[in-house]
């Protein structure tokens, strides 16, 4: 029962934090979709249009992650891997607040965290 603990000294922090990324990743998510009809508009087989495409996806999962990250802070479970419970370190947050795993798990393929979070090593 420490999770709301560490989240109440740090909360206001991350909160700033994230929110700043929020409108960071949104404006980008817009000005990419924007660029993208754009393209697609003037010349459909363009590969430029599709480059933009991919990254306005791309930009879309990544304030999906943040919002993601918004959502466990309020569940004062911010900061914590998703697949062994451990603490993520801040300094890593700090660059990487959407960060869902830890250095270790994040290291395994993503087929195995589905199972790997049964086993305890
Ligand atoms: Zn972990």
């Amino acid at each position: 029962m420490t999770g709301e603990q560490d989240t109440g000294v740090h909360g206001p922090r991350w909160r700033a934090l994230l929110e700043a990324r929020w409108q960071a990743r949104l404006r980008e998510l817009t000005e990419l979709s924007l660029a993208y009809h754009v393209a697609i508009a003037a010349a459909p087989a363009e590969p430029e249009a599709q480059a933009l495409l991919r990254r306005a996806v791309t930009a879309r999962r990544q304030l999906a992650d943040v919002e993601e990250a918004l959502s466990r802070l309020a569940a004062g479970e911010f900061g914590r891997c998703e697949q062994c419970g451990g603490q993520i370190p801040d300094g890593l947050l700090a660059t990487a607040p959407e960060l869902r795993y830890c250095a270790r798990c994040d290291g395994e393929p993503a087929w195995i965290r589905p199972l790997a979070g049964r086993t305890a090593r």
